[in-house]
């Protein structure tokens, strides 16, 4: 199973990803923690990459994709693979082409306007990058995780301004993916809103359709 999952920022790809990784025995592969994971270690190119991370906009192609090969060769990913934030325009596209070929697209469709609230109050562990959500997710302790009582942090670019940049780099690079897979006969349609474990049912049915 070589699977995509695209689809607005804050649709909730991270957090199903992860689950239907679990279930299916296939590794989770996050080009935006792979990118976190850089700017973190504080190596040039993890420097180089916060600064477009952090205006709402997309790291160069070559970087991504060099990464992205890279991770690729492990030999986990032998039985499949869940790959979410990659590709993000139809160039990444065209070269995933070229590393792997691909089995299912999965589209992760809601509503931007019901996306950007969600965004603005996620608030991360640093620690165990367990995710809240200070209204409908918040907290025992406010400011605090609950498995490990380290301080919640806001990700620099889930602030307002650099939301709304991302969700303009969404519509002017992503979207169009969604048209490149369905002409490619490979995109299934998840309806996106709701209760975690309902939509992580309707995934896991497209998945085994
Ligand atoms: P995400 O966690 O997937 O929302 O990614 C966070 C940020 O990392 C994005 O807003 C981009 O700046 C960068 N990023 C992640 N994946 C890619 C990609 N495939 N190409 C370019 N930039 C990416």
């Amino acid at each position: 199973m070589r699977i995509v999952f695209i689809g607005p920022p804050g649709a909730g790809k991270g957090t199903q990803a992860k689950l239907a990784a679990r279930s299916l025995g296939i590794p989770h592969i996050s080009t935006g923690d792979m990118l976190r994971a850089a700017v973190a270690k504080g190596t040039a190119a993890g420097k180089d990459a916060a600064t477009y991370m952090n205006a709402g906009k997309l790291v160069p192609d070559p970087v991504v994709l060099r990464m992205l090969e890279d991770r690729l060769k492990e030999c986990d990913v032998a039985p499949g693979f869940i790959l979410d934030g990659y590709p993000r325009n139809v160039d990444q596209a065209e070269a995933l082409s070229t590393l792997t070929p691909v089995d299912r697209v999965v589209y992760f469709q809601i509503r931007l306007e019901d996306l950007l609230e969600r965004l603005v109050e996620r608030r991360v562990c640093p620690k165990c990058n367990s995710v809240y959500n200070l209204r409908s997710h918040p907290p025992q302790k406010a400011g605090f995780c609950d498995n490990d009582a380290t301080p919640l942090e806001q990700r620099p670019d889930d602030r307002k301004e650099v939301v709304e940049a991302r969700f303009r780099t969404y519509e002017e690079q992503t979207a169009p993916l969604i048209d490149h897979y369905t002409q490619k006969g490979l995109l299934v349609k998840v309806t996106a809103w709701g209760d975690p474990a309902a939509i992580q049912t309707r995934v896991l049915e497209v998945l085994r359709a």
